[in-house]
């Protein structure tokens, strides 16, 4: 079985957290390092380690992630101008944390995603 992150503690309230938005489904925090004006991570609150673990059943909280992103960004005033909504796999991806999440970046112009 997958090892639980430090995400986990963050869903469950054991360590502190900006936590913006929560549900049965997902949760929604502040970047504790933000790379940009709007740095929030969604994330779905049962363990899936990496995108390459998604399963059909996961559809649901995946789903979830992608309105609540929505809300989010409309929320922070970065809809109409923008934003990027990224999920690292792996060490290729520049993965850290073990628990699949997807950072809504914006506030800013991002530039060119690949350079
Ligand atoms: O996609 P990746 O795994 O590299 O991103 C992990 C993100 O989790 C980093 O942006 C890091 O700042 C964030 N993080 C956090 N709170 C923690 C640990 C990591 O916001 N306690």
């Amino acid at each position: 079985m997958a090892e639980e992150t430090i995400f986990s503690k963050i869903i469950r309230r054991e360590i502190p957290a900006d936590i913006l938005y929560q549900d049965e489904l997902v949760t929604a925090f502040r970047d504790i390092t933000p790379k940009a004006p709007t740095h929030i991570l969604i994330i779905p609150n049962h363990l899936i380690p990496t995108a390459n673990d998604i399963k059909a059943s996961d559809e649901k909280a995946l789903g979830r992630m992608m309105s609540v992103a929505a809300k989010l960004a409309q929320e922070a005033g970065i809809a109409e101008d923008g934003y990027r909504l990224i999920m690292n796999c792996n060490k290729h991806g520049g993965q850290e944390v073990f628990h699949i999440h997807m950072h809504l970046v914006g506030g800013h112009h991002l530039g060119p995603m690949l350079s």
